[in-house]
């Protein structure tokens, strides 16, 4: 029955993900919010990443949650997850202003992790993942990792980015990441601009 089952599964190998797509960005802090990422510039205009279900197959192998591509997802199946980022944003949304998150979303993020979850296997000496409906398995780690993020001590380390408003989890040892990435965009204009200004004010004093 088991071994059925396992030929049935998709194989999902971190090892063999492999994309040169650089839409994604995976600099959220932990998956959930990577994903809620795939909407981008909140602030702004909102720019949708997950423009087709080809796209979710490609963050979902970028993100190690799948690697059987061409992934066979239909538009219902892309809603379906878009309805999973949204719960998790409006949710995450909520923990930074220290309010609780709306029943709906949660009852929602539940619903989505009690699906059965990937699971491990060794392919060739190497660590595979597989699933009997890789989709859902796939969603369900999203939404295990958002519960995880929003009912531990994590939801603490939830902040939004004052340049882009994109929201990540600090896993910073000191906890005071305060941009979405220190080593590019937002947090690194900051430095340039701090830079510039502590240039002006240093001719001035000459
Ligand atoms: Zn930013």
């Amino acid at each position: 029955m088991q071994l059925e089952w396992i030929d049935r599964a998709v194989d999902t190998c971190y090892s063999s993900v492999m994309s040169q797509d650089q839409r994604f960005e995976f600099i959220a802090g932990c998956p959930a919010l990577c994903f809620v990422d795939t909407f981008g510039d909140r602030a702004g205009e909102g720019r949708e990443r997950l423009n087709s279900p080809r796209a979710l197959a490609e963050w979902l192998a970028k993100a190690g949650l799948s690697s059987a591509m061409p992934f066979d997802i239909t538009d219902g199946q892309l809603e379906s997850a878009r309805l999973l980022r949204e719960a998790i944003f409006r949710g995450a949304s909520f923990m930074i202003g220290k309010n609780d998150p709306k029943q709906s979303d949660i009852r929602l993020i539940n619903r989505f992790a009690a699906q059965p979850p990937l699971r491990p296997q060794i392919r060739s000496g190497k660590l595979c993942l597989v699933a009997g409906n890789p989709l859902d398995a796939a969603l369900s780690a999203l939404a295990a990792d958002a519960i995880e993020l929003f009912a531990t001590s994590r939801r603490d380390r939830i902040h939004r980015c004052p340049g882009c408003a994109m929201i990540f989890e600090d896993t910073s040892r000191p906890g005071r990441r305060r941009w979405c990435s220190s080593a590019k965009g937002c947090g690194n204009r900051e430095k340039l601009r701090n830079l510039r200004s502590r240039r002006m004010l240093e001719s001035r004093e000459v």
